[in-house]
């Protein structure tokens, strides 16, 4: 049995990946940052699959909360096989009003977060010589976006990061790959002006919003045994974008 640990799994996009993954069969641990009762109702939606799944508070951005989180994992589930940095947040802002803390809080979360949690996990995943890290980017990490300046370096970093460590731990049978999603109807994209979320619309070629769905399915292969000779890829989920 295969032991996956998802972060920001409370809401969005992670939820569904944990809830994807529980079909799956894989364990999941439901990592979150606060809403202990939307990580809850999730773990609940886990167990519904027949799996083992817990939830554990952890600010990715704090050494000290992932390592405990890792400890807890290891001990109610075991050492975890599928990692998906996947907790996120936004602070936007033109670059000359955007403070330095948002700036700092966006890449202390989306991009030291997911090193935190790499660090913690890759070193069981090299003894066991396998191991699965998906990074959940973003389109705007590739391509910039007015608006967004902390939150595309970020995601840009993101894609360096997944790069970088999928060549230095190929050889201990390790993958590492990014998920690019586009526009995906969640709480984060939720909150942007109705002439915004039309704009993006008239620039999808399939004429939808991406739901979570389509991202979990996407990281769903790329955890599975059928991505074994895939590493250091940014596949795109934007609908053609
Ligand atoms: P969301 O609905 O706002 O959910 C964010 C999740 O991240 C929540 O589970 C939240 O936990 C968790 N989180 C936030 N800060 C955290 C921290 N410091 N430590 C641990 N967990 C933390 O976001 P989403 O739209 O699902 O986005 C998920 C990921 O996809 C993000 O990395 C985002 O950048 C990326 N993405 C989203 C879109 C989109 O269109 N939605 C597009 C491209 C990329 P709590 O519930 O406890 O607050």
């Amino acid at each position: 049995m295969s032991i996956a640990l998802v972060t920001g799994g409370s809401r969005g996009i992670g939820r569904v990946i944990a809830q994807t993954l529980a079909q799956k069969g894989y364990d999941v641990a439901v990592c979150y940052a606060g809403n202990e009762a939307a990580a809850k109702e999730c773990v609940s939606e886990c167990e519904k699959a027949g799996v083992r799944s817990i939830c554990v508070k952890a600010d990715v951005s704090r050494q000290e909360d992932v390592e405990a989180m890792f400890a807890t994992v290891k001990e109610q589930l075991g050492n975890v096989d599928v990692l998906v940095n996947n907790a996120g947040i936004t602070r936007d802002n033109l670059m000359i009003r955007m403070s330095v803390e948002d700036y700092e809080a966006v890449l202390d979360t989306n991009l030291k977060g997911a090193f935190l949690c790499t660090k913690a996990a890759i070193k069981d995943m090299m003894k066991s010589r396998k191991g699965k890290i998906i990074n959940i980017t973003s389109i705007v990490g590739i391509t910039g976006n007015a608006g967004q300046t902390n939150y595309s370096a970020s995601k840009a970093g993101l894609i360096g990061l997944t790069k970088s460590v999928a060549r230095e731990y190929g050889g201990k049978g390790i993958c590492v790959n990014a998920v690019a999603p586009g526009f995906i109807e969640t709480e984060m994209t939720g909150v942007l002006p109705e002439a915004v979320k039309n704009d993006y619309l008239s620039r999808i070629p399939l004429k939808r919003f991406g739901k979570p769905g389509d991202v979990a399915n996407v990281v769903a292969f790329l955890a599975s045994d059928d991505a074994d000779y895939v590493t250091g890829q940014v596949i795109e989920v934007t609908g053609g974008m």
